[in-house]
């Protein structure tokens, strides 16, 4: 049986970094030149020429910028996602304001066409103990899957379960120590927001603001009804599938292999062994790329040492790395391979 692998992109432009704003200023953003189609074209090409569908997730601002790329990757057969629109992390975000930003890139991606958007993936992979919070926000707001956590140390959530998971009503959320996890209701939303209360994380009282319900066992009435619309079974009250990128444990660490530095540096006869074990145990992986990656000359940020290497070292092999992955492996979008899937029967995370 040959195993389809999810291959995924975050479409955004060269200057969309991270705590890059020592260097680069996101109010200069719009005076910056835009390459965003340069890779992007690449891309399509390379995709197409395989024969290979992807999960595009696109980032509000680069998309509000450049009005003809959601248009290029939905003509080309491939799935339209959020990548949020400031590109900024989550943890660095109230859940308020996360919501904003989501819905705002929703609304930019719908008006040029995409329909549906019911993926997500963070910037720099930034949901992680102190914001799952978000994927609540996420169920919450109809989304069928996301793809934001990175099981490893530094700007990841290392215990986290790599691979296809779900997120059960409340269960991304019982473990969520955020700071800004509000502890009153706001006027106009929706859902009490979670308490930690005497059993734990429960959805906040109105009244009285104190976790009464955990939420492990009196889920969001709307969690249930989205597990119910997506198939989920009589007894599967999971939200939300998560999917995050596969990792090698190696001497006590777990090691990336599927996409950014690591998929550039490694040898590809590794990458290559590693995803043929997973799928060979009928796993699929996990791969993903950036349009600046494509980009035959992309304008270097001066960013710091570390950043500057992560960001930017053997560039040019991400474009060469994919297309043999794209020779040698089956590749969908996120949400052609979870139309097979039950997610019922899916493990539960987020940790093992
Ligand atoms: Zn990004």
């Amino acid at each position: 049986m040959t195993v389809l692998n999810a291959l995924t992109v975050d479409v955004e432009e060269w200057y969309h970094i991270c705590d890059a704003e020592p260097f680069i200023a996101p109010a200069d953003w719009p005076s910056l030149p835009s390459r965003l189609m340069i890779g992007l074209d690449v891309l399509l090409a390379d995709l197409a020429k395989a024969g290979a569908r992807a999960t595009f997730f696109v980032l509000g601002d680069a998309a509000a910028r450049t009005p003809r790329a959601v248009p290029s990757i939905l003509s080309a057969g491939h799935e339209i996602a959020s990548h949020g629109c400031s590109h900024k992390q989550v943890y660095k975000m109230s859940p308020e304001e996360f919501e904003a930003d989501l819905d705002r890139s929703v609304g930019i991606l719908k008006e040029q066409g995409a329909g549906d958007v019911r993926g997500f993936r963070a910037p720099e992979w930034s949901i992680r103990p102190d914001s799952l919070w978000a994927l609540d926000v996420l169920a919450r707001r109809g989304f069928r899957y996301d793809s934001s956590i990175y099981p490893i140390r530094i700007i990841g959530m290392p215990a986290a379960r790599p691979g296809l998971w779900r997120v059960s009503s409340g269960g991304g959320l019982k473990r969520a120590e955020s700071p800004n996890t509000p502890q009153t209701a706001g006027p106009d939303s929706e859902t009490p927001p979670l308490c930690k209360g005497r059993d734990g994380w429960g959805r906040c009282d109105r009244k009285t603001n104190l976790g009464s319900v955990p939420a492990s066992t009196s889920p969001d009435p709307s969690l249930q009804r989205r597990g119910t619309e997506d198939g989920g079974t009589s007894t599967g009250n999971w939200a939300l599938v998560e999917w995050t990128p596969p990792v090698r444990r190696i001497m006590g660490e777990n090691v990336p292999f599927s996409g950014g530095l690591h998929l550039r540096l490694l040898p590809y006869k590794t990458i290559a062994r590693w995803i043929r074990e997973l799928n060979g145990q009928g796993v699929p992986a996990l791969v993903y790329v950036h349009p600046w990656e494509m980009d035959p000359d992309p304008p270097r940020v001066q960013l710091g040492a570390v950043k500057r290497f992560v960001h930017y070292a053997r560039i040019g092999a991400a474009r060469e790395k994919l297309k043999q992955l794209l020779s040698d492996f089956r590749f969908a979008p996120i949400g052609a391979i979870l139309d097979d899937l039950d997610p019922a029967a899916l493990p539960e995370g987020p940790e093992r």
